[in-house]
């Protein structure tokens, strides 16, 4: 049964991008989520800038964190979010966490916890990740993580390491 039946699922969405005017590029992926059939937008966090993961040979990032509710499915959602990547010159290289114009990561879809080959939510890295943790508290203070609870603790527990507000 498609979630077009039900009452829509209120999922968080985040953005990262650190190439081609990271600021633009997380503005324009906003505009084209909430533009997406069966989305409506809900939330969206302040600008931050955070350092990158990873290889370090690479610029700085922003990030933020959008509230949407969806009547698409798990899939259909992580479809559509790389249908907007690549309208946004992402290109996969096989190096992990490397460079790029703009990443789209499902970080929470209801109170789901979905283990696909291709989907994993809550988003693996969620509860270790300033630049997620961070927005996600400002837009969705009272948030249960499923599997992992309130997301005050969660917070509580992990360290800026360098993230800063944009605006
Ligand atoms: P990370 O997932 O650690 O943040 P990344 O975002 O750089 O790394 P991508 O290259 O964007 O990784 O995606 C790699 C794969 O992750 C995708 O092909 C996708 O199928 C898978 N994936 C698993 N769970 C999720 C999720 N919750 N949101 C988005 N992609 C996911
Ligand atoms: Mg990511
Ligand atoms: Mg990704």
């Amino acid at each position: 049964m498609k979630h077009s039946d039900c009452a829509p699922i209120i999922a968080y969405i985040g953005l990262g991008s650190n190439l081609a005017k990271p600021v633009v590029q997380i503005k324009s992926a906003r505009i084209a989520i909430a533009s997406l059939a069966g989305v409506q937008e809900l939330a969206f966090s302040s600008l931050y800038h955070s350092l990158p993961m990873g290889p370090q040979d690479q610029p700085d990032y922003v990030n933020a964190v959008m509230g949407v509710a969806t009547d698409l499915l798990p899939m259909e959602l992580l479809r559509s979010l790389q249908h907007i990547e690549n309208e946004h010159g992402r290109v996969r290289k096989a190096e992990r966490w490397g460079a790029r114009t703009l990443d789209l990561d499902i970080l929470i879809y209801g109170d789901q916890e979905i283990d696909l080959p291709d989907l994993t939510v809550p988003h693996k890295g969620l509860a270790e990740r300033s630049f997620v943790l961070y927005p996600l508290f400002e837009i969705a203070p009272q948030l249960l993580v499923p599997g992992k609870g309130p997301i005050a603790d969660l917070v509580a527990e992990c360290p800026l390491s360098g993230l800063r507000r944009l605006e």
